[in-house]
Parts: C-alpha cells; structure tokens; sequence
C-alpha cells in the first residue's frame, strides 16, 4: 500500500459518519481532529506546521529564496461527503513533499502546502473562507453576521484575527490537485484533466405572483397559474442552455403557494443558478435569465420579482501552469484532457492573485459530494507523481 493510499484511508476515518460518508465541517471537532493528524504528517517531513488565524493548516518548507510554491485543497467536507473531494489535493501535496524529501532535492524557492478551511462552506453557507482570507479578502461584515465569530472562539480562534490569515504575497504559484466531480473526464477516457478555468457562476430568487383560485371552477383560459411560469422556467432555461452548448441552467428549488392540490397556485418561487466558463457566454447569462423570465411572466399574465443571489464570475488559470502540467503528464506517460472545472475550488480564489493551475483525476461515474465518491489508486498516484513533476519544474 502506498503512503497516499494509506493517507487517503486514515483521513477518511477522521469524521466518518453513520451513513458510510465523511462529515468535517469548518470549526468543527473532526475537522480540528483531521488538522492535528495533517500537522503532525507535516511536521514528520520536516515543515513548519501551523494552524493560521482562519483556521487554515499551513506547511511550510523553508527552503531557497523567493515566492513559494504553494500546493492546496481543502479537509472539510459537505455533509455525508466523499473521501476524495479536498483530502485528495492535501494528501497529493504531502506525497509531492515526501517525494522531493526521498528524492534528496533542496529547493531553491520554499515549497508550502495548505489545507484550506471551510472551503465547501456546508456550515455556515460561507464558501472558501479560509482561501479569502489567506487571500486577504475577508468579508468581515458578512461573516461576522452568521455565528461564525462564535465558531472560531468555541475552537479558540479570534474572529478579530481573521485579517491576519493573508500570507498570499509570500506565494509565487498555486497548485491544486482534485477530483473534477464530473464525468467528462471519465468519458473521455483521458487519465488527467489540466483545468483551463473554474466555471462563472450566477444565481437569481425568482417570484412568479399569480392568482390564487379555485382549481375546479376557474376556467383553464383565465388563470394566472404562477407555478405554470416558473415550469416553464426550468424548461426555458434548460433548452436554452443545451442551445449555447457551453453553460448550464438549474432551477433547484421550486414552490407553489399556497399550495393545495384544488388549489390554483397564486405565487411560485424558484431558484436559478446559471454558470459558464466562457466570459462571453457569462456575460450573456444576466440579460438571458432576465428576458426569458420576463417573457414568460408577460405571456402568462404573472408579475416577476427577480432578486440577484449570487455572482462569481469564471476564472481564466494560469497558461504557463497548464503547459507546465500537460508536460508533466506526458512525461509520465499520462493522456491529458483540457477542461473547464464546473465547480468552485480554492484555486478559483488563489488565480486572482497568483498564477494558479488545477488538476483533475477522473471521478468514476461522475459522482460527488457523495458516499459513492470513488477514484481509483491508480489515478490518484498517477495524479500525485505528476504534480510532483510539475513541482520540481516550478523549483528550476
Ligand atoms: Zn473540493
């Protein structure tokens, strides 16, 4: 058994849970528990091993002069998670480190792994918090609003600090190797993904306000059925993303009031989340969303409240960390798919500051956030030795 396989098996009992999955969320007793079991991997390989000010465990091999190489991903997980989404990037950047020890190399720039904190946000519906903050963008206003000070000084930080996580300036190049969460990869029938950039993401609350009535003797040709907008919605959108080809369209939440099946739904609320890696076709998506559902609204004889909820545009990564990383995936003897990531990462933080690059291994039926997550050894080793390939290029 391989020390990654053997780590990837000790962090998964860390905060397993009765449903067969992995439950660590920020703050939390597992994820504390999960951190000292990573600072003490660190501290075996020789780095100086902290937890900073957001919580954020942070490696750091002192080695040469300049930026660092920093190699990341995240320990916490969605509730009932998977063993790979966020450990795998950890665990890999270990291997790299372990690696480079056995290998005798002596860096000639630092080489710092991180494990960021909170980054699936399942807790406190934050999102990437500790990469903000080792970015220094903290939202202190929005965070300090959620119980989230009271999380922090329960696991003896100080939300006060918080400011003090940024460290980002110390870094010269980000990687990250994670599972894509996905079937693309997997079809493609490629080893490894080399991610191009992280996917926009923009979400609305939409309201369609009808007019409640009797579902009997309410004639069809006069109702103002609200739920009727927002099903036509959710087929609008999906046609209309299967049109473009690069984006997609959910309505994951939908509601009808007041709700009773003899009842004409008076008013229906719906969520949309609109994504697309592309800057043109994300820069579509607002005036898409908006006139679709104003259409909709006009030929149905509804009112539309539209209420923005979300706004992240894509992020382009690094060109020269890709090429990096495509050659170092062919000098293992790997095939290599490039992709966009249609999921949020740490790295999508870490690219607005540093070059950043991602790797992907194929994620079996493209099944994540899951107990059924599951990517071979094979495919996590192979992802690991290229990482640690691309590594030693970036260390000259
Ligand atoms: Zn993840």
């Amino acid at each position: 058994v391989s020390s990654l396989r053997a780590d990837l098996e000790a962090a998964a009992c860390i905060g397993a849970d009765e449903r067969g999955g992995v439950s660590r969320f920020a703050w939390t007793r597992e994820l504390a528990q999960a951190n000292a079991w990573l600072m003490e991997r660190l501290s075996e390989l020789g780095l100086t091993a902290e937890l900073d000010p957001a919580g954020n465990v942070l490696g750091r091999w002192e080695s040469g002069k300049g930026t660092a190489v920093l190699l990341g991903s995240h320990l916490d997980t969605v509730p009932n998670g998977g063993r790979f989404d966020g450990a795998l990037g950890v665990l890999a950047a270990l291997d790299v480190v372990r690696r480079l020890r056995a290998e005798g190399v002596e860096p000639r720039r630092p080489v710092w792994i991180a494990s960021f904190n909170d980054e699936e946000g399942a807790r406190f519906q934050t999102g990437m918090l500790g990469s903000r903050a080792f970015c220094g963008e903290c939202d202190l206003e929005d965070w300090g609003g959620r119980g989230i000070p009271e999380a922090m000084a329960e696991a003896g930080l100080d939300f006060a600090r918080l400011a003090g996580a940024r460290r980002v300036d110390e870094v010269g190049a980000y990687l990250e190797l994670h599972i894509e969460q996905g079937p693309v990869l997997e079809r493609s029938g490629a080893d490894l993904g080399v991610v191009t950039a992280i996917t926009g993401m923009l979400g609305f609350r939409a309201r369609f306000v009808g007019e409640a009535n009797h579902a009997g003797t309410t004639p069809m040709e006069h109702r103002r059925d609200a739920l009727a907008g927002g099903a036509r919605t959710v087929l609008a959108l999906r046609d209309a993303a299967r049109e473009r080809g690069d984006m997609t369209a959910n309505v994951g939440v939908i509601s009808a009031e007041p709700g009773g099946f003899n009842v004409v739904p008076g008013a229906a609320e719906l969520t949309v989340d609109v994504r697309s890696p592309s800057p043109e076709t994300y820069a579509a998506l607002e005036p898409l969303v908006r006139e679709t559902l104003s259409a909709i609204a006009a030929e149905e004889g509804l009112g539309l409240e539209l209420a923005e909820t979300h706004r992240k545009p894509p992020v382009a990564l690094d060109p020269g960390l890709q090429d990096a990383l495509e050659a170092a995936a062919r000098d293992e003897g790997a095939t290599t798919l490039r992709m966009p990531s249609g999921a949020g990462h740490d790295a999508m933080v870490l690219a607005h500051h540093v070059p950043a690059g991602m790797l992907f291994v194929p994620s079996r039926g493209g099944v994540s956030h899951s107990p059924a997550e599951f990517t071979s050894a094979e495919h996590c080793e192979l992802g690991a030795r290229v990482l640690a390939r691309a590594v030693r290029a970036l260390l000259g």
